[in-house]
């Protein structure tokens, strides 16, 4: 048996979201991402002597947000409290966050695969503001500091010690940025670092009762450096278990170039917050009533919607996955389906050719030219066998993006796409396509029933591929077998 595998890992993740509102969490500072360095800065977010902070009820709205769609218990009487510690992008000296209160506690996810989900606890959801920005490759002497940063609003989303492998951890960070960004809360860019993650990683033997000593990692700026920063991390922690060594808890730092980790600090060197009440902050009351005006206003999840796509729609588990793994693409095909009943075609349209525009392009959905409508309209032209539907994604759809101002009936009459319906001409067309293979039609009458698909493409490429397939086989039949 492979020595890794007599061991068991266990792995926390703590994510740090970065939440969309357009102001700061105690200020009125602009919080939006990048501006010249150090404009987005008053005397609250420098923290000068007699100015003091006022709480962003947005931030409240937007945690409240998420810890309900992390199915949490919402703490009715939040306390903020200040975490202090030096450092040069940090002004107050000190953060405002969460210590004993926390405003969502006891949730879970669901990760993993349709209808075998793994639930992975949350401990707690807590709000907290960021520091500045420390600038290290600007300058060649000096350490830059940027305070735009400092003072935006953030959740901390700490998980349960539920995860067992680097994949599943991938998994969960991707359902919680496919979370807060259905929410509309934080744009869960990693690169950017509005979404952060540590994890906290530790290995036992498969008998053993107690947790491993863990050690926790941080700076990996995109969802695959997690997965990776992990496996590196469970590799070199067996093997220095196998070696005799003892782990130490520590924190370490991954290094993207060569996937590895190196130690930052030691549990000795571990920083003494010194937690304590904020003093310029009332305590927040959550009531019953704010709660339900949030759960209001939130839009159904997207383990909600694979579960209408699936159960009530029919579609399948694949299919419903597409659809539901960017926001915006549900709320397109959202629109879509009341407006028309098929809803395996609308899936097919999004998840084929619109999707395929949009990576082409490398554009969201919402950029895509062609309303709700044109595709309804498509559907229904090739449901009610107006036009073949090889004619549809090889001429009509391409045409219709150079001019989507135009409907898609109208330009299909322009282009001359409609198919043939007309009996009589398609008659004409079937009596030509026999007449041209005589000895077919007489192998055909002594069984051969395959060669329709001749006659067919026949008829086919003599209507320019407008011949509406229905009548022209039903025609070719009557003709074969009547005669
Ligand atoms: P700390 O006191 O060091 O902050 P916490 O108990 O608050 O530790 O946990 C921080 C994170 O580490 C949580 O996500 C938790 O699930 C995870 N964690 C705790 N113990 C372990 C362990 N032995 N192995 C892996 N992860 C752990
Ligand atoms: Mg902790």
């Amino acid at each position: 048996m492979n020595i890794y595998d007599t061991y068991e890992v266990v792995i926390g993740l703590e994510v740090h979201t970065q939440l969309l509102t357009k102001t700061k969490a105690y200020s009125g500072d602009i919080a939006a991402y990048g501006g010249e360095a150090n404009t987005h800065v008053s005397v609250v977010t420098l923290g000068h002597p007699g100015s003091l902070p006022v709480f962003n009820k947005r931030t409240l709205e937007f945690a409240m947000k998420m810890g309900i769609a992390c199915n949490c218990s919402i703490t009715k009487v939040n306390q903020f409290a200040r975490k202090n510690y030096f450092y040069a992008d940090l002004p107050k000296g000190y953060q405002i966050t969460q210590d004993k209160t926390p405003l969502c506690t006891n949730g879970y996810i669901l990760i993993g695969e349709f209808g075998k989900e793994k639930k992975i606890g949350i401990t707690r959801i807590h709000m907290e503001e960021d520091a500045g920005k420390s600038i290290h490759d600007l300058d060649p002497f000096y350490t830059l500091i940027d305070l735009n940063r400092a003072g935006t609003p953030l959740i901390e989303i700490v998980s349960e010690p539920d995860l067992r492998s680097a994949d599943e951890a991938y998994d969960y960070i991707t359902e919680i940025r496919k979370l807060v960004r259905h929410l509309d809360i934080c744009d869960g860019n990693m690169e950017e670092g509005s979404l952060r993650c540590d994890a906290n990683i530790s290995v036992r033997k498969k008998d053993e009762k107690d947790f491993g000593v863990k050690v926790e990692v941080k700076n990996m700026n995109s969802i695959r450096n997690v997965k990776r920063a992990i496996e590196f991390e469970i590799k070199r922690q067996i093997d220095a278990i196998e070696k005799g060594e003892t782990i130490v808890q520590e924190t370490r730092s991954f290094d993207g170039i060569n996937g590895s980790t190196k130690s930052m600090r030691s549990k000795e060197s571990a920083h003494d917050y010194r937690y304590f009440p904020e003093p310029d902050l009332p305590p927040l009351i959550v009531t019953e009533k704010m709660i339900d005006d949030v759960k209001k206003e939130m839009p159904a999840l997207p383990k909600q919607l694979m579960h209408k796509y699936i159960e009530q729609l029919h579609l399948s588990v694949y299919d419903a996955e597409i659809l539901t793994s960017e926001k915006n693409v549900s709320l397109y095909f959202e629109e879509l389906i009341t407006k028309t009943k098929n809803y395996k075609s609308a899936a097919n349209w999004i998840i084929g050719p619109v999707k395929e525009w949009c990576n082409t392009n490398a554009k969201d959905i919402f950029e895509f030219p062609l309303t709700t409508n044109h595709l309804t309209e498509i559907i229904q032209l090739i449901d009610t066998g107006k036009i073949n539907f090889t004619i549809v994604t090889q001429q009509l759809f391409p045409a219709l993006l150079n001019e989507p101002n135009e409907t898609a009936e109208g330009l299909a009459k322009k282009l001359n796409l409609i198919q043939q319906q007309d009996s009589s001409l398609i008659e004409a067309l079937a009596e030509d396509a026999l007449a041209k293979y005589p000895e077919k039609v007489a192998e055909y009458k002594n069984g051969k029933k395959g060669l329709m698909g001749l006659f067919m493409g026949e008829v086919m490429k003599m209507s320019g591929g407008k011949a509406d397939p229905k009548i022209a086989t039903k025609i070719l039949e009557e003709k074969l077998n009547g005669g």
